[in-house]
């Protein structure tokens, strides 16, 4: 029984309704990739699959369109795999399924994959119009977007012919996407000298805790606390009043994270004890002073431990503790050219005592701008090898640099205020997108990235607004037969 069949337009609800019965989470796209071969086949389509299982589907023009444009439509094929702990779902072959709610389509229990299975469902309502009058359309569908973007990697410039594409997997009806983030991660490694702990000593286990954290893209500039930098100051500070070794830190978690939690041991003399606690309290009431209203729940604790085995040696400690302090986090440049969008960043995302007496520190960088982007890199590596850390970063994905002259932008934009009687925004974001590896291999490709609202991606809470699925889909329809002549 059909749940979505009466929604409009009812050939994308259709599609997306059968794309939600296949299984298809990343690095699993087996499935997927077969209904779709299979799909270009029942309607006579040229289709072909690369090495890495990308697929193209190409929709001839129409009679008399032969000299517009070319448009290319990209979407990805994977969706992630979130479900509510108490629903029993089986991601290898389970369905997903859809329910209406209030005017969104969600799933019951589980990651609906309208993230990127409504792109999907929309390229095939378009490949399936007989009465589509455009020129040529080249779809896309790539693999494994979400766990490593593997399918953009590898994709080859020559997969696709033509020079103008549309990305249809953003999430805000409303706004045309035109640049990103490409981003990098930068990983310095310490050692220290494990010193013994003399038995009249007293331990001290201090933990700051509560922070807000969020996205290391989306949220960088929003001045959050940092649980790793207030932890360093916390120390730094200390040990410049009273004599204390460090035994343990850690803190931070995930390398996109912007880190909430920092845990520490210290050892300090047992006179000096309470003087710290209370030296303590009063950085906590410095720090609450500071933020204000933007951590509201940020707490520092701190209580008696037992004795650690060893602590860091006070050489290295000075070099963690100034390296910690000097290393930046947060927004480094703001766009040149459009409002309200950070260029650079970095994310000082995690210091964790590890095996061997070594410290790791992994810090995350992002810059629309490539070369802003490794200058940033470089800048955290100065830091870190100051302090004797070996550094080394990773390989990391491009950025896409916005251009406010696209072709594609302004005939979108015109289309829009044609349909909807008012302007779309037009931003870029400060995170990844696989517009970035395209755009790096096909250099000079005019490109956009729009679709309909979509909330909670990722998690089970995932929906999307049925109303926006309309003005997508008029608005796609309306760009791709617009399509301009070519030179
Ligand atoms: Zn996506």
């Amino acid at each position: 029984m059909s749940v979505l069949g009466h929604l409009n337009p009812a050939p994308i609800w259709m599609y997306f309704e059968e794309i939600c019965n296949i299984p298809r989470l990343s690095k699993n796209e087996e499935k997927i990739r077969q209904y779709l071969l299979g799909f270009a086949e029942q309607n006579n389509l040229e289709s072909k699959e690369d090495e890495v299982g990308n697929i193209l589907i190409v929709k001839p023009s129409a009679p008399g369109m032969e000299n517009r444009k070319t448009i290319v439509l990209q979407s990805h094929m994977d969706m992630v795999g979130e479900k509510n702990a108490d629903h029993p779902h089986n991601w290898m072959s389970d369905p997903v399924v859809p329910v209406i709610k209030d005017g969104w389509v969600t799933a019951t229990g589980t990651t609906l994959g309208a993230d990127d299975g409504i792109g999907i469902a929309a390229q095939m309502a378009i490949l399936k119009d007989k009465d589509l009058r455009a020129g040529k359309i080249e779809c896309l569908f790539t693999v494994d977007e979400e766990s490593g973007m593997t399918g953009a990697i590898n994709l080859k410039s020559d997969f696709f012919t033509g020079k103008t594409l549309i990305n249809l997997d953003s999430e805000d009806e409303g706004i045309i996407f035109i640049g990103c983030a490409g981003g990098m991660d930068t990983v310095g490694t310490m050692k220290y000298k494990p010193m013994p702990v003399n038995d009249g000593l007293c331990a001290l286990d201090i933990a700051v805790t509560g922070l807000h954290g969020g996205h290391s893209g989306d949220e960088i500039h929003k001045g959050y606390g940092n649980s790793v930098k207030i932890m360093n100051r916390l120390l730094r500070n200390a040990s410049n009043q009273f004599e204390i070794s460090v035994a343990n830190f850690d803190g931070g978690n995930l390398r996109n994270a912007i880190p909430r939690e920092a845990f520490s041991t210290i050892v300090a003399s047992k006179i000096d004890r309470e003087q710290i606690e209370k030296w303590i309290d009063g950085f906590y009431l410095t720090i609450v002073d500071e933020f204000g209203d933007l951590e509201k729940d940020l707490k520092i604790s701190v209580k008696k431990a037992s004795l650690p085995p060893f602590v860091m040696d006070k050489e290295n400690q000075i070099k963690l503790l100034d390296a910690l302090n000097c290393c930046p986090h947060g927004v480094i440049a703001w766009s040149k050219e459009m409002d309200d969008l950070v260029e650079t960043s970095t994310n000082l995302a995690s210091a964790k005592f590890s095996d061997n007496h070594t410290i790791k520190i992994i810090t995350t960088q992002r810059s629309s701008v490539e070369s802003a982007k490794h200058d940033v890199a470089a800048m955290v590596e100065s830091c870190l090898k100051l302090a004797g850390a070996e550094v080394i970063h990773s390989e990391g994905y491009p950025g896409w640099k916005p251009n406010l002259t696209s072709e594609i932008l302004n005939l979108t934009r015109k289309s829009y205020l044609k349909l909807f009687h008012k302007e779309p925004l037009v931003r870029a974001i400060h995170a990844g997108l696989e517009c970035g590896l395209v755009f790096e291999k096909n250099k000079g490709i005019d490109m956009i990235s729009f679709g309909p609202t979509i909330r909670g991606a990722h998690t089970p809470e995932e929906m999307i607004e049925i109303k926006t699925a309309v003005m997508f889909w008029d608005l796609l329809v309306d760009v791709v037969t617009s399509m301009p002549e070519k030179l």
